[in-house]
């Protein structure tokens, strides 16, 4: 047995399986061992990329007492693989009647990436569904009440998904900044700008979510020009001298100036170019950064670990922690 994990490790994946092979069939042998021989007989499936085999071994062994619940987990990780969120959430399930849970998130992951996969095909009720057993799976899903959010506004139900938008608030304040181009869609829609200025307000006073004061300043540059929108935004820079706030502020000077094809213009193109590219999201568990959310992280592969960061939101962050709850 050893010999043959010693070939799979060695990346000698067809000799693994010779030897594993071989010691499935010798009779005489007690049960546990006999799963012991199956289970790494189907590792070593998953090394050559056999998943059909590999599956089938793991699913007869889920009964093993030795072997039952590493086989459930390495089947989890099989399905998670192959995007077949059915049966993940079937393993999930069957995991959780032997394990404490935080599978709950897994789960609500799982059931988002069912529900996403729903609305690119229009099967909105069942989307719908999909995002409600996500929430009682786990129901600080910042994910589920996104798509809850979009899936709302789609059917024009514009109350509602800012009601959604809005009680991330409640799940994971830090969140809030990846919804405000939403949130502003919503309050138009209602005829509530003058409320959706009270609101940003309230986010960039209570989290420090530069990206409300930014958007506070854009929707004053239109209405009463780059003056005002400077005047609103220069005492927030000296309190969060955040780089993509002082580029948006650099641009109400450019915008208000009429500078035209001038080396301040060219200057300021580079640097929104240059804070325009940076990273926006972090991992928790590894330090991964990327311009995008991941709810999955490319890098330690862990679900629910990216979170905004840096120059999209930075004091969030402290703020975040330093309240209590
Ligand atoms: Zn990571």
């Amino acid at each position: 047995m050893a010999l043959g994990n010693h070939f799979r490790r060695r990346g000698d994946v067809e000799r693994a399986i010779d030897i594993h092979s071989r010691l499935r069939k010798v009779t005489d042998v007690p049960d546990s061992d006999r799963a012991r021989a199956d289970f790494e007989l189907a590792l070593d499936f998953m090394s050559a990329g056999l998943y059909d085999r590999a599956e089938t071994l793991f699913l007869a062994l889920k009964e093993s007492p030795s072997h039952g619940k590493p086989a459930l987990q390495q089947l989890l990780l099989l399905y998670q693989q192959q995007k077949d969120w059915h049966r993940a959430i079937d393993c999930i399930l069957e995991l959780r009647q032997t394990m404490k849970p935080k599978h709950g998130e897994t789960a609500a992951h799982f059931l988002c990436e069912l529900a996403e996969e729903a609305m690119s095909l229009h099967r909105l009720k069942d989307a719908r569904d999909l995002l409600s057993q996500a929430l009682e799976d786990d129901p600080k899903s910042v994910r589920a009440t996104l798509a809850k959010g979009r899936l709302e506004y789609s059917k024009g139900e514009y109350r509602q998904s800012l009601d959604s938008f809005r009680s991330i608030e409640s799940q994971n304040p830090v969140f809030l900044a990846v919804v405000l181009p939403m949130i502003g869609l919503c309050a138009e829609r209602l005829g509530q700008e003058r409320e959706l200025i009270e609101y940003l307000d309230y986010l960039y006073s209570t989290y420090r979510i530069v990206a409300a004061a930014i958007e506070r300043a854009d929707r004053l540059s239109r209405l009463q020009g780059g003056q005002a929108a400077i005047d609103y935004l220069l005492p927030i820079l000296e309190e969060t001298p955040e780089p993509h706030a002082v580029a948006h502020a650099i641009g109400f000077l450019v915008q208000d100036t009429f500078l035209g094809p001038s080396r301040l213009q060219r200057l300021y193109d580079l640097l929104k170019e240059g804070v325009a590219g940076g990273q926006k999201f972090c991992c928790e568990r590894c330090g991964f950064g990327s311009a995008e959310l991941y709810w999955r992280c490319p890098s330690c592969r862990y679900w629910g670990a990216i979170r905004p960061t840096g120059p999209f939101s930075s004091l969030i962050f402290i703020e975040a922690e330093d309240t209590p709850g």
